[in-house]
């Protein structure tokens, strides 16, 4: 029996799930961050702007979905790093299950209003009766409120580790997030080694499932926008659907490869790439090299690689001449082998 590790029904959408706008630290208004994207192909873009949640539902239409959000910054106070650059972050992308009704959770009243514009205040929604979130740069702060948002129904990504100066200690001790940036273009474009897929080969080998995005997390002040994006497969272009196929893991990463087919078939997964010269597979425990190579001048290829036994975790890249890649969320391979 095949088991389908992207849907083979639906219609895929090319999102860019972290952005900024004029409503914090970016340089284009919402408009023109609509227009711009879907100029270039893209259908959702995430309006995740820093710490404010302000939802655009104005901007929806037959061809372009805007998603709620903003981005958590937690900053370590370390005072003896006296350079912000030098201070380790932990930042998550917090998405609302639905376009302008969720209120914003982990707002505080007074605190953590550097990232946007005063005027903007007025309109949070946010939980009245709730008490104001203190932001602590610790695992514990930090999945407390990955577990509050998960409790109101967001989906949520852990952003950019090359940026934040964290590593196997902070990203492992973090809890509950659906989602890794795998890819990080703004950082990237800066010079920050945000190219990820170390962070999930180590994620899946320490027994985490995360999904895999790719984002632009454009500010728009250099050209950071469209360099890595996600491939969403959903029934329609709403905002219920596209939702649900994020928190379903109905997607993946990419810089430019694409991935038309991936299913799992008596022991082995198969792959359909495009815009690609290989596949590899990536378990959680095998040293072996499980590369297929594209014929010689052809951008697109199938392959297939056989899930042993002793194996409970992979996922699946596809790269181009040029070092680009696709990546897949990480797939249970013993739930695979139980169907
Ligand atoms: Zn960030
Ligand atoms: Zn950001």
């Amino acid at each position: 029996m095949k088991t389908y590790l992207l849907p083979a029904e639906g219609q895929w959408y090319k999102a860019n799930l972290h952005s900024h706008t004029t409503v914090s630290d970016g340089a284009w208004t919402p408009e023109e961050a609509k227009a711009r994207y879907k100029e270039r192909g893209y259908s959702i873009l995430a309006y995740t702007d820093h710490d404010i949640m302000i939802p655009h539902p104005e901007l929806a239409g037959e061809d372009f979905l805007p998603l709620t959000g903003f981005e958590l910054s937690v900053v370590d106070p370390d005072p003896a790093l006296t350079v912000f650059s030098q201070k380790r972050n932990c930042h998550l992308c917090f998405l609302a299950p639905t376009m302008e009704d969720t209120k914003q959770v982990l707002w505080h009243r007074r605190l953590y209003h550097w990232g946007f514009k005063e005027e903007y205040v007025p309109l949070v929604k946010y939980d009245e009766e709730s008490v104001d979130f203190v932001r602590d740069y610790t695992p514990s702060c930090i999945n407390e409120a990955i577990a509050i948002g998960r409790r109101a129904g967001y989906f949520i990504t852990y952003n950019h580790p090359a940026w934040s100066l964290e590593s196997y200690p902070e990203y492992m001790a973090y809890e509950g997030f659906h989602a890794m940036e795998v890819v990080n273009y703004g950082s990237l474009y800066t010079g920050c080694l945000d190219e990820n897929l170390h962070v999930l080969s180590d994620m899946i080998r320490g027994g985490k499932l995360p999904y895999a995005v790719a984002a632009d997390d454009n500010h728009n002040r250099t050209e950071d926008s469209f360099g890595g994006f996600t491939m969403i497969k959903a029934p329609a272009l709403t905002y219920p659907a596209v939702f649900a196929a994020l928190t379903n893991g109905d997607f993946y990463a990419s810089e430019g490869p694409l991935f038309d087919e991936v299913y799992y078939e008596d022991g082995r997964v198969y792959v359909k790439a495009r815009e690609a010269v290989s596949v590899s597979y990536h378990p959680d425990i095998r040293r072996q090299p499980c590369i297929v190579r594209a014929e010689e001048g052809k951008t697109s290829l199938t392959a297939s690689f056989e899930v042993r036994e002793h194996e409970s975790a992979f996922f699946l890249v596809a790269r181009d001449a040029a070092g680009k890649f696709a990546c897949t969320r990480a797939y249970s391979a013993k739930a695979l082998r139980e169907e």
